[in-house]
């Protein structure tokens, strides 16, 4: 599987502003093993995440001692990303790239506690996106599908993901309570979670209730090229976006 480049901006930008507290707090030894490892686990060339870490060394405000890329002017995008994640706390950032880096293995969603068992066939995607995002951030739920397939769920990555855009809808970009301090919005499951049991981050969208609503009313289709949901002639545009576009 090949991860998002904005799901590797997040880590490149982490790696750049907090180096070697970063390095650890990740569980390696040093930067090179790190570089390494995540590249591969994302499914990308052994040097991809060194490059991409450059590109953060070389913003101004960047606390980075290493040279990198300071002497090349940073894209908008590097920009822009860097202005977003600095106001996020090292250890909430933390706990949202040890997240992303484990929801590239596929193979690590699935956890040993199961506290819900779940039939899907009996269950609308709707009721059972409530479960998935009321769950505390630990619990995990055991679907089984029509047939008798049992599948364990980790619902930690919605809870990263929610962190990240900090109470913040995805499609319209406004906390759903401007001024006070609740996170009322809710994951989406772009293909339906029901039907495909896809808990990957980049099938996850963090949307206000009202959109939420929206999107299973209109049940309209994603384009991650155009990064919209399109319904007949409309677009539904995505403002505000971190993860998913590649
Ligand atoms: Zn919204
Ligand atoms: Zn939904």
């Amino acid at each position: 599987m090949q991860t998002t480049s904005k799901m590797l901006s997040i880590i490149a930008y982490y790696l750049s502003e907090y180096d070697m507290k970063a390095v650890f707090a990740l569980g390696y030894s040093n930067r090179s093993e790190a570089m390494k490892s995540i590249s591969i686990v994302a499914g990308r060339d052994n040097n991809y995440l060194k490059l991409r870490r450059d590109e953060f060394d070389a913003l101004p405000e960047s606390s980075s001692s290493r040279n990198g890329w300071k002497n090349r002017p940073p894209s908008k995008e590097v920009v822009e990303m860097g202005a977003y994640l600095r106001t996020i706390s090292f250890d909430d950032l933390t706990e949202i790239v040890k997240s992303l880096i484990a929801n590239f293995d596929e193979s690590s969603a699935d956890t040993e506690s199961v506290i819900h068992s779940v039939k899907t066939d009996e269950m609308s995607e709707e009721e059972m996106e409530q479960i998935i995002n009321l769950s505390d951030p630990n619990a995990t739920i055991e679907v089984v599908t029509g047939t008798t397939t049992r599948r364990v769920c980790n619902t930690s990555i919605i809870h990263k993901l929610k962190k990240l855009y900090k109470g913040q809808c995805q499609i319209c970009g406004r906390k759903p309570i401007d001024g006070l301090d609740e996170d009322i919005c809710e994951a989406h499951h772009i293909e339906h979670f029901s039907e495909t049991q896809n808990n990957n981050a980049n099938n996850i969208i963090i949307v206000c209730p009202n959109h939420h609503r929206l999107l299973h009313k209109l049940n309209p289709i994603f384009s991650r090229e155009e990064l919209c949901f399109k319904h007949r002639d409309k677009n539904i545009l995505i403002l505000l976006d971190l993860h998913l576009k590649f």
